[in-house]
């Protein structure tokens, strides 16, 4: 070949080379054009081994001229793949831009526990007459569970609490010297104490918490279930106090207009105790099984709080008085949502729970 020949296929493999590159689509697409013009046994190569057969003089020319082209093609090449990095980070992007205009998904919101419900309605109630809730022990001494609550350990109405025990009594002789029995709280009433024995009157307190009996479960027995007690203690407290405070909580939870009653009722801690009804809510007075017949359900049983009692907390019963109340947020709980099961409460059967 002469020096122009070779010149002039340099110059068409120059502008097939640079247009491959532009039109190489993806890397790949360009490793195959370097190694098809300038690979080992690419067509540079094999355009320069002609060089040899060339006069001496114009050999560094054409030789200079082979480099040229291949400084072109690896320069046009780098750009080409800058160019296609760019883009394909562009259709990345573009890919993964959220859609602000597609509807949201549906989140699957919680709903709070019925007993929890119920507990914070009462809480509420009460607390716009100033009663605070405190957090007492579940685990509690037989002395304030029983004793300072009046209830002697030969006290009849301790039948009326079918205990379960942490000492197990025959263990634990009630000898001072023995140590105290423990026993799981059969009742909130024990919170009672420990109020009065660390603040000092006025007291409005709420004492909410789970309790225990050794009871068989049925549909409205548990042997674990939920008291909320209430406590007011000053000087010159009356039943009329309770009364008042009472009635005004009936009608919070269950309407204004719903009639209330008082009864006499029987608590050793308690003197005088009282019963409040409220007109039965599923039956409106009719008689139906939640009322066992009577028209009325029993919302709460209280009284004034006995001079023993006030005696045990530490409080001189000559100057302060007080009342005390106690419900079971499970059967108001209950009656709130039309449960007829207690069972339904404790078994945390989300097909349940989600209904209310
Ligand atoms: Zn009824």
């Amino acid at each position: 070949m002469t020096v122009q020949e070779i010149t002039e296929q340099l110059g068409e493999l120059r502008e097939r080379a640079l247009r491959d590159v532009a039109e190489a689509d993806d890397p790949a697409a360009l490793r195959e054009v370097e190694v098809a013009y300038l690979g080992k046994k690419g067509q540079l190569k094999s355009i320069l081994d002609a060089i040899g057969g060339l006069p001496a003089e114009d050999r560094p020319r054409v030789g200079a001229a082979g480099n040229e082209i291949k400084t072109a093609v690896l320069e046009a090449m780098e750009r080409r793949r800058r160019r296609l990095e760019g883009i394909a980070l562009e259709v990345r992007l573009a890919a993964e831009r959220e859609d602000v205009t597609l509807p949201g998904r549906p989140l699957h919101r919680g709903s709070l526990h019925p007993l929890i419900e119920t507990n914070r309605e009462i809480a509420r109630v009460l607390g716009q007459f100033g009663f605070v809730t405190y957090e007492t022990p579940e685990v509690e001494t037989d002395e304030l569970n029983f004793q300072a609550l009046n209830i002697p350990e030969d006290h009849p109405a301790r039948d009326l609490w079918d205990t379960l025990y942490v000492t197990p009594p025959e263990a634990a002789p009630r000898d001072p010297a023995g140590g105290p029995t423990y026993l799981l709280r059969t009742h909130t009433s024990p919170g009672q104490i420990h109020v009065m024995r660390t603040v000092q009157p006025p007291i409005r307190a709420l004492l909410p918490g789970r309790c225990f009996r050794y009871e068989a479960v049925d549909a409205s027995h548990a042997f674990e279930f939920f008291q909320m007690e209430g406590l007011m203690v000053d000087e010159g407290t009356t039943l009329a106090d309770l009364r008042g405070v009472l009635d005004e909580f009936g009608h919070a939870l269950f309407g204004a207009d719903r009639p209330t009653r008082f009864r006499p009722g029987y608590y050793p801690f308690t003197e005088p105790s009282v019963a409040f009804d409220v007109r039965c809510i599923v039956c409106e007075g009719e008689g139906c099984a939640t009322c066992k017949r009577t028209g009325w359900f029993t919302l709460l049983g209280g009284g004034m709080v006995h001079p023993v009692v006030l005696r045990n907390g530490g409080l001189d019963p000559e100057r302060y008085q007080g009342f005390a109340f106690g419900m079971g947020t499970d059967r108001i709980a209950m009656v709130r949502h039309g449960i007829s099961d207690i069972r339904l409460f404790l078994e945390n059967d989300l097909r349940f729970l989600e209904q209310l």
